[in-house]
C-alpha cells in the first residue's frame, strides 16, 4: 500500500509539474512587441480579468492578426464590455477572443454589416459556422481600437478552453519581459472568530511592513490568540511598462508548511463573481484598495489551492511561530514577507461590540424586509455570512445598509408607487443614490401596474427618482442643408441627463442606416462607405429613447452627389 501509494504521489507531482498546453502554437496578435496594461486573472470590479491587455501604443487602428487557423466561431458587437469583439476557435479546441476592436478586416466588416442591416441593429451576437469564415494564422482579422467598455487604446486577448474557461495566455509561451519582483503595499490580520484578539483587539489590523535590502519584507511583530487570518495588497510590473499588473501565484506557509495558494492560471466565468469574497468587499468599498484574503471562507473560487486549514492559523498561548507569504510573477521573480507571532492570551482585550439593528439576514434563508411603500427580497444564499442589516424606509429613499456587503446573487428592491398619478408613475425609476452629493444613478427598473422593481448586487441608498426630460439630440459634423460628398461619416451626438439613453434609431428618407454608438463620446457614427445613402436629397430622422421611455426626434436635411 506504502509503495503503490509513494508511486502515485511521485506520478501526480510528475504530471503537475507539466504544462498542458501547447506552446508556441499561438502567435503575437499584433505587429509591435507585446507590453501589457492587464495580466490575466488580475483583479477588477465584481471580476478576475479574462485575458492579457496588450498595449497598442496609445493608438487604435493597429492590425490584429489570427494567432493561429481556425475559423471565426462568434462575433459579438456591444455598446459596453467588449465593445467590437471576435471569437476563433482552433483545430485544437481553443478558441481565441480579440476584443475592443474598432473594426474588424473588410471580409468579416461585411459578414457583420449584412446581419446589423438585417436586424437593423449596431448591437449583434453571430456565431458563424465553420465554412463562413476561414482563418489563415497570421492573416489580418480586425484593426484594434477602443470599443466598448475600454478606458483606452488596448487589445484584449483571451484564450480560453472548450468549456469556455479562460485561460492565462502566458501558459502557451507568450513571452513578456519581467525581471521585477512583486511589490507588497499592505498586510492586514484579521481575528477569525470571538474568541480571536490580534495586538489585544478582536477587529481587523493594519501591520507595518518594512522593505528589505534585498527586495524581501518584513513586518511588526504582533501577538494573537486563537484563529487569525491575513490578507496582502500587492501587484507586479513588466519592465517594459509603469503599468500596475496581476500578479500570478500567492502562497503562504505557517511554521514551514504552506497552508494557503492563489493560482492564476484558470478560472470559470460562473465563479468570477466571487472575487468580491476573495478580496476584502468592505475595504475596497470603503478605501477603493484591493486586498486579497488569504485564507479561504466561504469561498468556492477554483484558483483557490486546498492547503492545510485553508489558511486559518489556530494560535495557542505561549507559542512562537513564523508565517510567510510569497507572491510571484510568472517569471518566477518573487517576493517574500516574514511575520513573527507571538501566541499570548492578553490581559486588557479591547472587544469592539457586533453592530445590531432590528433587521437579521440569515444568508441560508430567504429574508424579506418591508416599510412604507418599499419592500425587500434577498433569496437564500445571496450572501457569504449572516449580518444584522441597516435598513430605513424616509418618504420615497430607502437606506439599505452600506454598500459594504458582497451579494453573490440579485436581489429585489421593489417600490410601491400607487400614490403618484399614472402619469408621474411613467416617469419614475429607481436610482441609486452615489457619493456624498447623493448624485442618481439609473438602476434598471422593471414596471409591474403599481410596482417598480430593480434588481442588483449592491447595497446601498435608493430613492425613486423622476426623468421627465428627453434626450438631446444634434448634428456633431455638420450643418442643416449641407452638402456632405466629400464626408466619410455622418456624427450625431446624443444625450440624456437623467435616466439614460436606452435605445436610438436613425433612417435617412425611411430607410435605416447603421449609425454606430459610443457612449464615451456620446456619438453617433454613420460611414458613408456603407453605400445605403444613394439619393442626393436626404432626410435623417434620429429618434433617441431614455430609459424611462421619454423620447426625442432629431430631423435634418444634408445632400450628397
Ligand atoms: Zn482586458
Amino acid at each position: 500500500m506504502r509503495y503503490i501509494l509513494s508511486l502515485f504521489l511521485v506520478f501526480s507531482s510528475y504530471l503537475s509539474a507539466q504544462n498542458p498546453y501547447p506552446q508556441d502554437y499561438f502567435s503575437n496578435p499584433l505587429d509591435i512587441p507585446l507590453v501589457l496594461s492587464g495580466t490575466f486573472a488580475e483583479l477588477r470590479s465584481n471580476h478576475f480579468h479574462s485575458g492579457l491587455d496588450i498595449k497598442t501604443q496609445q493608438r487604435t487602428g493597429l492590425k490584429v492578426k489570427a494567432s493561429a487557423s481556425g475559423f471565426v466561431s462568434r462575433i459579438k458587437v456591444s455598446h459596453y464590455g467588449y465593445g467590437k469583439a471576435l471569437y476563433i476557435t482552433h483545430p485544437n479546441g481553443y478558441t481565441t477572443v480579440y476584443a475592443h476592436l474598432q473594426k474588424f478586416s473588410p471580409d468579416i466588416e461585411a459578414y457583420v454589416k449584412k446581419h446589423q442591416y438585417k436586424n437593423e441593429s449596431y448591437e449583434i451576437e453571430l456565431f458563424p459556422k465553420a465554412e463562413n469564415l476561414p482563418i489563415q494564422k497570421d492573416s489580418l482579422i480586425a484593426y484594434s481600437g477602443n470599443s466598448g467598455g475600454s478606458g483606452g487604446p488596448h487589445l484584449h486577448y483571451e484564450i480560453r478552453d472548450k468549456q469556455e474557461r479562460p485561460i492565462n495566455p502566458m501558459l502557451f509561451g507568450i513571452d513578456i519581459k519581467d525581471s521585477v519582483n512583486p511589490i507588497i503595499t499592505s498586510i492586514y490580520v484579521y481575528p477569525l472568530d470571538n474568541n480571536s484578539f490580534v495586538n489585544s483587539s478582536n477587529s481587523k489590523q493594519k501591520i507595518r511592513l518594512t522593505p528589505l535590502k534585498n527586495g524581501d519584507y518584513t513586518t511588526e511583530n504582533i501577538e494573537a490568540i486563537g484563529n487569525i487570518g491575513f490578507a496582502v495588497g500587492t501587484f507586479d510590473r513588466q519592465d517594459l511598462a509603469a503599468n500596475s499588473n496581476g500578479v500570478y501565484n500567492i502562497q503562504t506557509f505557517y511554521n514551514g508548511t504552506r497552508n494557503f495558494e492563489i493560482d492564476f492560471k484558470r478560472f470559470a466565468f460562473s465563479e468570477t463573481k466571487h472575487i468580491n469574497q476573495l478580496i476584502d468587499y468592505e475595504h475596497f468599498a470603503t478605501k477603493r484598495q484591493r486586498i486579497q484574503k488569504l485564507f479561504r471562507k466561504n469561498n468556492p473560487l477554483s484558483i483557490l489551492k486546498p492547503a492545510l486549514n485553508e489558511g486559518v492559523l489556530n494560535i495557542k498561548d505561549s507559542t512562537y511561530s513564523v508565517y510567510k507569504i510569497r507572491v510571484a510573477d510568472y517569471k518566477n521573480n518573487e517576493s517574500w514577507v516574514t511575520i513573527h507571532i507571538k501566541g499570548a492570551k492578553n490581559k486588557s482585550l479591547k472587544q469592539e461590540p457586533a453592530k445590531i439593528t432590528p433587521y437579521f439576514v440569515n444568508s441560508s434563508q430567504t429574508t424579506h424586509l418591508k416599510e412604507g411603500i418599499v419592500s425587500v427580497d434577498f433569496y437564500k444564499d445571496t450572501f457569504y455570512e449572516d449580518f444584522y442589516i441597516d435598513f430605513e424606509v424616509k418618504n420615497d429613499t430607502l437606506k439599505l445598509h452600506e454598500d459594504v456587503k458582497a451579494a453573490k446573487k440579485n436581489f429585489n428592491i421593489t417600490f410601491d408607487v400607487s400614490k403618484y398619478s399614472i402619469e408621474d408613475r411613467n416617469s419614475l425609476y429607481i436610482a441609486k443614490l452615489l457619493g456624498d452629493n447623493k448624485y442618481p444613478a439609473y438602476t434598471s427598473t422593471k414596471r409591474k401596474d403599481h410596482l417598480l422593481i430593480a434588481r442588483t448586487k449592491k447595497l446601498g441608498t435608493y430613492a425613486l427618482s423622476m426623468d421627465t426630460v428627453s434626450p438631446t439630440i444634434s448634428a456633431k459634423n455638420f450643418k442643416d442643408k449641407q452638402w456632405l460628398s466629400n464626408f466619410r461619416y455622418l456624427k450625431v451626438k446624443i444625450d440624456d441627463q437623467e435616466s439614460g439613453i436606452s435605445n436610438y434609431r436613425a433612417t435617412v428618407n425611411g430607410k435605416w442606416i447603421l449609425m454606430e454608438y459610443d457612449y464615451k463620446t456620446k456619438t453617433l457614427t454613420h460611414d458613408f462607405n456603407d453605400n445605403v445613402i444613394t439619393d442626393t436629397k436626404n432626410n435623417l430622422k434620429v429618434i433617441v429613447t431614455d430609459n424611462v421611455g421619454n423620447n426625442s426626434t432629431f430631423e435634418t436635411l444634408f445632400y450628397r452627389k
